[in-house]
């Protein structure tokens, strides 16, 4: 079976050998077989936030597809007292849908995000002001170089800003996420956090709106810039954002032009080496802070405009979202995404000097 049937960029060659995994167990022992047998082995959900080589993957694709929302009792006292366990399969926004549904808040700004609930905490999913590790309590793996299934309180997945352990490198696979959701009078959400999504419900930022209409306007707000899967629209043949909001230090953001858009970020506490039994010599120096930057707005002053594309290439920036690279033609290879990618990195870093990261997980594909 080619991998472009799978990924919603539909790039991507073909896969020497396909499993469908329906229940956990399968899942386990898919990974664990092709691990004992030295057969590569790659776990894909949804495939909205990869980009597949034009020449395919060797060894197994194991497609999880193991469904399930089962609902915990609940956690007395708590801010968030609605606990959840999903299955890994379960499709994301079938989720978020399921929980306005029921007036639990803290995922509702999530609504629209396409892939599967195990692929969640991969990158930390996030839009409109929430973050899926606001609410994630634990996930259940498997730990492919123990062979061990366990459970990970969440500060384990080192969640951070679109990534986590698992993306930088630990080789776990999720069979299942707990959160933990609000209940409240009115059926409210968390409160709102981002600007855009405030003004289209007409509250200020910190006030809460009904679920209801929060889900409502996010996925009006994704929809206009082709940020919801249709088939009908063909600048959502995307990976979503192509590009993260790059971080940089205070210092560094005073040299860019003053109308860049920046957020400050809290500053990390410095790491610190002490010696087994050594009391620390002196106070951690202070760190210099760093600012979010918008790559949007990069890109676009960088000289790149909406519906941007190579001559002859396939693949373009959305018409409706600088940040989306598409295959609106339906003739694009991974190959050339990799190339607008390549091309618009090299512009925004000899226009401003900030390299700019891929969010999607390349397999095979070089950038
Ligand atoms: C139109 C569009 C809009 C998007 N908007 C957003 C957005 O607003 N915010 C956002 O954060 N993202 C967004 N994305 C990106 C994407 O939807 C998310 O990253 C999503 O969580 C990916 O889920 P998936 O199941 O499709 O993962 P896949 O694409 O199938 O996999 C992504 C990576 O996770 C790994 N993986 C998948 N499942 C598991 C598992 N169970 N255990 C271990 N590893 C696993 C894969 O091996 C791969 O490395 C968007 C994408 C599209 C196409």
């Amino acid at each position: 079976m080619r991998l472009d049937e799978l990924t919603t960029l539909r790039v991507g060659g073909a896969a020497e050998r396909i499993v469908e995994a329906t229940s956990s167990e399968q899942l386990v022992d898919a990974v664990l077989e092709a691990e004992g047998s030295g057969e590569p082995w790659l776990v894909l959900g949804g495939g909205s936030n990869v980009l597949v080589a034009d020449d395919g993957v060797e060894g197994v694709v194991v497609r999880v597809m193991t469904r399930g929302i089962e609902r915990l009792p609940d956690a007395p006292g708590s801010a968030r007292p609605v606990r959840l366990r999903v299955q890994a399969g379960e499709p994301w926004d079938a989720l978020v849908a399921f929980t306005v549904e029921n007036g639990w808040g803290g995922i509702e700004a999530l609504s629209g995000i396409p892939g599967s609930t195990g692929a969640a905490p991969i990158q930390n999913i996030g839009a409109y002001g929430q973050e899926v590790a606001e609410s994630i309590v634990s996930v259940e793996v498997l730990d492919v170089d123990s062979g061990e299934r366990r459970t990970v309180p969440a500060p384990q997945l080192e969640l951070g800003y679109r990534t986590s352990a698992i993306k930088q490198g630990w080789r776990a696979v999720v069979l299942s996420v707990d959160l933990a959701l609000e209940r409240s009078e009115g059926a409210l959400g968390r409160p709102v956090a981002y600007a855009q999504l405030a003004d289209a419900l007409g509250v200020d930022i910190g006030q809460r709106a009904p679920l209801v209409g929060v889900r409502a306007a996010v996925l009006a707000l994704r929809a206009s810039k082709g940020m919801v899967l249709d088939e009908a629209d063909p600048q959502s043949r995307s990976a979503g954002s192509f590009f993260t909001n790059p971080i940089v230090s205070d210092s560094f953001a005073l040299g860019l032009p003053p109308d860049a858009p920046r957020w400050p970020q809290q500053p990390e506490p410095p790491a610190l080496a002490v010696p087994l039994g050594a009391e620390p010599a002196a106070p951690p120096a202070a760190v210099e802070g760093t600012v979010k930057l918008s790559a949007a707005w990069l890109i676009e002053r960088a000289g790149i405009a909406r519906g941007f594309r190579l001559p002859g290439s396939g693949a373009s920036v959305s018409t409706k979202h600088t940040l989306a690279l598409t295959n609106a033609s339906g003739r694009a290879t991974a190959a050339e995404v990799a190339e607008l990618a390549r091309y618009i990195q090299t512009r925004v870093m000899s226009e401003f000097g900030v390299v700019l990261h891929p969010e999607p997980v390349f397999i095979n594909q070089p950038l």
